[in-house]
């Protein structure tokens, strides 16, 4: 797909798993369970999404990178992550690209299954930006955060996906909801997490919006679909509300960072409120 100068695609870097019951809130499982069915220790099966656009200028803007290469054996298990599937490097791949052809790297926010590809370890243990060559993007006071976490929240965000972007000077913190590219700019959302930053990409016709982790999933669409791991539940519904309705109104294209099914589609509107509309190849 074409917007603008870019050329999109979606890039899948993996497979997880997370706790049902904890990625639909208060909704009972035998409803979520239809759509996205538990295995034996209730975990769903989550894509790791992230996008690329390609600037007819040779800029490559990705936006966040999955949850990378650096776990151990027991965080494996944990989460049952699968890069059988997918990897960022194999996708790349596929558009040609490479790791170090990335310019830009826009986190969303630091969770490690969005900012966990960001950094790689060698041999000997040390750790590097991933993408040799890209500026790092993050909110300043979603960064701000990170460093104090709440006991809740405090194991999604892992020092060794963004510290080292820090020592080496590459990680730029935004003040403002603009971007430094035409057509970009950030709808900020703070009921998951303070100041997660979520692209709309736009040339005017066509809009593309990245849902990051305000809508994960296609089912959380549903406005009481929330997820137990955000901070402000009740921020999130007005967050989605005001998000659908503009996306409903306007045709926005939403893109799925976690849904392991559709990447992309519309939203439409019935009596019951907002719904999955009509899926979007990219
Ligand atoms: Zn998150």
């Amino acid at each position: 797909m074409r917007i603008g100068p870019y050329q999109i695609h979606a890039i899948e870097t993996g497979r997880f798993a997370l706790d049902g019951g904890a990625m639909f809130g208060v909704v009972p499982k035998n409803l979520w369970n239809k759509t996205n069915p538990a295995d034996d220790e209730n975990r769903i099966t989550l894509a790791a999404r992230c996008l690329l656009l390609v600037h007819d200028n040779g800029r490559k803007v990705l936006i966040d990178n999955g949850f990378g290469h650096k776990f151990n054996e027991k965080f494996s298990k944990i989460y049952r992550t699968d890069h059988q599937h997918s990897s960022l490097e194999r996708s790349l791949k596929a558009v040609g690209v490479k790791p170090s052809d990335i310019t830009d790297a826009i986190l969303t926010h630091l969770h490690f299954d969005h900012a966990g590809g960001s950094t790689c370890k060698d041999e000997n243990g040390s750790l590097s930006p991933t993408f040799e060559k890209a500026t790092y993007y993050v909110r300043k006071e979603h960064l701000e955060y990170a460093h104090e976490a709440t006991e809740k929240d405090r194991a999604s965000f892992l020092s060794d996906d963004f510290m080292p972007l820090v020592e080496r000077g590459v990680l730029e913190v935004l003040e403002t909801e603009a971007f430094g590219l035409p057509g970009i700019e950030f709808f900020i959302a703070n009921g998951h997490s303070p100041y997660q930053q979520l692209p709309i990409i736009s040339d005017g016709k066509t809009t593309l919006f990245f849902c990051g982790d305000l809508i994960p999933t296609t089912t959380h669409i549903g406005i009481p679909y929330v997820m137990a791991y955000d901070n402000e539940p009740l921020r999130t519904i007005q967050e989605k509300k005001r998000l659908l309705t503009t996306a409903f109104d306007e045709q926005w294209i939403l893109f799925f960072e976690h849904d392991p099914n559709t990447a992309a589609a519309y939203v439409r509107r019935d009596e019951r409120g907002f719904r999955l509309g009509e899926a979007v190849s990219l």
